[in-house]
Order: C-alpha cells, then structure tokens, then sequence
C-alpha cells in the first residue's frame, strides 16, 4: 500500500467520509469507487458524512475476543445515516438503553485493543444523539 492510500485510508477512519454518486444520488459507506448502478455513467465524489443517524436494528455482544473483551457487553447496531446508506457500530451506550429507532451520532472513539502488543486502535462509534 502507498503512503498516500495509508492515509487517505487513516482519514476515512478519523472522519466518516464515503462517497457519493452525483448520477443517482447514492452515498456509499464504506467509501466505494463506483456505483453499482451507475456503472460507467456514475460520477462517484468524496463525502464527508454528518455523522446522524438512527437504529435500524442491534444485537448486544456479551463475549468478544481479546481485543474487543474490555468493551463486553456492548450493543452492536445496523445504523441507518441520514443520507441514507447503513453501516455496522458500536453504539456506547447502556445495553438496556438501545433501542430501535434511536438516534445517534459519530464520535471518535478507541476501537480495540491489542493484549499483548498493547497496540490500540481508533475508529468511528456512536453514541445517543
Ligand atoms: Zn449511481
């Protein structure tokens, strides 16, 4: 991988930044780099999500791997954003307190933990709107 697709690939974790097809109108997320649709027609841009959105559905996690155990029981969600495309996060939030319907919001997060190597990771997860 080339150190500017590293980075633009660190950005795309920092912010929620997709894509958006001008043709029809589609936003993808992950960012894609054409529209199914569209095909050749499509005329695929960068966009940087608001970050909105509202819970389709949620499953809670109550026993994950080691980089994930320091989060458990979590909820994870199907978060619809408002431009429309879904995507699966964590939602931080109390497990009695998710549910369908809810809204949320993007907030830069720790994602997971590494044991041994004490790497961490950071990402995108949600959080009550
Ligand atoms: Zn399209």
């Amino acid at each position: 991988m080339s150190v500017a697709r590293f980075w633009r690939k660190q950005q795309n974790r920092y912010n929620l930044i997709g894509t958006h097809c001008e043709t029809c109108g589609r936003y993808f997320y992950p960012p894609r780099p054409f529209c199914p649709d569209c095909r050749r027609e499509g005329k695929i841009v960068d966009h940087k999500f608001k970050g909105t959105g509202t819970v389709v559905t949620y499953t809670i996690i109550r026993s994950a791997g080691d980089q994930f155990k320091f989060l458990t029981p979590y909820p994870l969600a199907i978060i619809e954003l408002d431009e429309g495309t879904k995507l699966t996060s964590h939602v931080i939030c109390d497990i009695d307190k998710i549910h369908i319907g809810m809204r949320v919001k993007s907030v830069f997060r720790k994602l997971a933990e590494e044991g041994s190597s004490g790497a961490i990771f950071y990402g995108t997860k949600f959080v009550p709107a």
